[in-house]
């Protein structure tokens, strides 16, 4: 069958655009058009049919009508009525600019394919051709086969590449740069933006250029970023052969703000590999229509997050010092997370449908994200590995085993093959590690594993000289700005709030008497260090109630990697070959 997809952007102030299917060589009563439930890397049942409408079918050449309706929420059946070619024509709303949106308006459209083009029940391996009957002066980018110009039109080998090749059209600023010798586009669309050229594709540059060193070599002859720029970050979304970000217009200063876009660009870079290539065959074929389960999430979210540092340390975007910093700000976040030992990694990436992707009040209770655990599980299996090869060998080996025995050939990764890859890459048994940590939920002891790198790892509280001494007593709850009020977003377990029965939902209004705000609760606890009974009162479900409780101690304030005094030859050497700079007993990291 051939099938040919349109596009015309005609109604972009209503956020409408037309499209059209036409089916060539059709042989059966009736054909169902699907548009997918979810798309790869978001894993999430969404619904994306919501804005379609005006369906209808005829026969081509004649153009008289056919009979067409739904068969579910994202299912449309055409009787065909013996007809051989058909032209389907729809409308779709699309006014999201997220990183797997359709969004169409005065400005740009940018589509992603499987919010727009229902597939032919069936013919998922069926190539498709896309037209864009845009207007002349808009810009056409993506990294679809290039198959006519005038109208602008595009070849897609097979469904799951035309859903994994964004598009966006309108007037993006188009920057590139040859890292490794093939051409990368940096696709800045939107208003404003306060980025610096020339930085920006030196950071690429070297992020691109590190990534390649790292696993060897690049499957690609070019590859778009797709940057848009908005009022609110999303993030990223991996795809085939390019990526779409999208962030805040203003993220490229400070610095800080601007290593977390850049840490974006590399996470959704590594993913070229890994996850779209060394993909789990759990994931292969992708079902459009309903959840698609694997267990090997954490290594394909979270290690893709631990060599996200790693490639910025080695692109020199992290010195050593900063790298351990960001190292240590997860640490803060994973031990301040309750619930980090309730599931195992790999549970967390089977549920991740109604887990990660649905977070909700009991949240940090009941799980952790699979990214952040993934990335400080992954990094002690680093240090392990290094360890015990004395730096002959780490995570780095096993990533480009992967990349060799499953990227390069298309092979899936079994759902228990990471263990194994471990060991043929390295020649160790792992399988303890996995056992206590990935496929079980022991206690990560991630001081002892760093100091397998000659560092010891600490809490800190705030002292005199980081001002601010008074350190306020802690109700061990997150609290959310309710118009003005305090209302409790999460009570964590193990806390004063906690244990006392304060719930989500409850709004504190007073504090031993004195009004409470969302602004003004942290500085009334200034007053009340831990270990001080005090009164609370809440609205609860619009009713007042007062709780009692003897405020705790906040979690410390950070944590800190310092070398050790005199750390043993061996770990001297997985310091250096993990941070690639010579062992010197540098002040601690804050
Ligand atoms: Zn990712």
């Amino acid at each position: 069958m051939e099938v040919r997809y349109t596009v015309r952007p005609e109604s972009p102030l209503e956020h409408r655009g037309r499209f059209s299917i036409e089916l060539n060589g059709v042989s059966t009563p009736s054909v169902d058009l699907v548009l997918p439930s979810w798309v790869p890397g978001s894993y999430l049942i969404r619904n994306y049919s919501r804005g379609f409408r005006d369906f209808s079918a005829r026969r081509e050449p004649d153009g008289s009508p056919l009979r067409v309706e739904p068969a579910d929420k994202a299912r449309w059946r055409v009787h065909t009525d013996g007809a051989t070619r058909i032209r389907i024509d729809y409308s779709v709303y699309g006014h999201e600019l997220i990183t797997e949106g359709f969004d169409l308006t005065e400005e740009h459209l940018f589509l992603n394919g499987g919010l727009c083009f229902p597939y032919v029940d069936g013919e998922l391996r069926t190539p498709a051709t896309v037209t864009l009957d845009v207007p002349p002066s808009w810009t056409v980018v993506t990294e679809l086969e290039p198959a006519g110009t005038t109208p602008p039109c595009f070849h897609a080998r097979d469904y799951d590449e035309l859903v994994d090749t964004p598009i966006d059209i309108g007037r993006p600023i188009v920057l590139t740069v040859q890292p490794a010798g093939i051409p990368h586009r940096i696709c800045l669309c939107g208003e404003g933006g306060n980025y610096e050229t020339a930085t920006l594709e030196r950071d690429v540059t070297n992020i691109v250029d590190a990534s390649v060193a790292l696993l060897g070599d690049s499957p690609l002859d070019r590859y778009t970023f797709f940057v848009h720029l908005t009022d609110k970050r999303d993030g990223g979304l991996e795809h085939l052969s390019s990526t779409s970000i999208v962030v805040e217009r203003g993220c490229f200063r400070p610095e800080e703000s601007y290593r977390r876009f850049l840490s974006t660009v590399a996470h959704e870079y590594l993913h070229l590999y890994n996850v779209k290539r060394i993909r789990p065959k759990a994931l292969m074929p992708f079902d459009y229509t309903r959840e698609n389960y694997t267990r090997l999430l954490w290594w394909m979210e979270g290690t893709t997050d631990y060599f996200t540092d790693l490639v910025l340390r080695r692109a020199g975007i992290l010195t050593p010092v900063q790298f351990l910093e960001e190292r240590a700000k997860l640490v803060k976040q994973y031990l301040e997370t309750p619930g980090r030992n309730r599931l195992s990694l790999e549970d967390l990436s089977l549920v991740t449908w109604v887990d990660y992707y649905l977070p909700f009040e009991e949240t940090p209770n009941q799980s952790v994200s699979y990214y952040l655990k993934g990335d400080l599980v992954s990094m002690c299996l680093d240090l392990e590995i290094r360890h015990r090869s004395e730096s002959r060998s780490s995570l780095e080996a096993v990533l480009r085993l992967l990349w060799k025995e499953h990227g390069r050939t298309g092979v899936g990764v079994e759902e228990d093959g990471i263990l194994p890859a471990v060991h043929r890459a390295t020649g160790l048994d792992l399988s303890s590690f996995f056992d206590r940590y990935i496929r079980g939920t022991e206690e990560v002891d991630l001081a002892a594993f760093v100091r397998y790198a000659g560092l010891s790892l600490a809490p800190r509280q705030k002292r005199a000289d980081d001002g601010d001494a008074a350190e306020p007593g802690d109700l061990g709850v997150a609290v959310e700005d309710a118009g003005g009020l305090a209302r409790v977003r999460h009570s964590f377990v193990g806390r004063p709030a906690h244990a006392a029965g304060l719930t989500p939902g409850d709004e504190i209004v007073a504090l031993n008497g004195s009004k409470v705000t969302y602004s003004t609760l942290d500085k009334l606890l200034e007053q009340y260090p831990s270990g001080t009974p005090v009164d609370l009162t809440v609205f609860r479900r619009g009713f007042l109630r007062r709780i009692s409780l003897v405020t705790g101690r906040r979690p410390p304030w950070k944590y800190v990697f310092t070398p050790m005094p005199a750390p043993t030859e061996t770990a001297k050497k997985v310091y250096e070959s993990w941070l690639g700079e010579k062992w010197t007993p540098a002040p601690e990291s804050d």
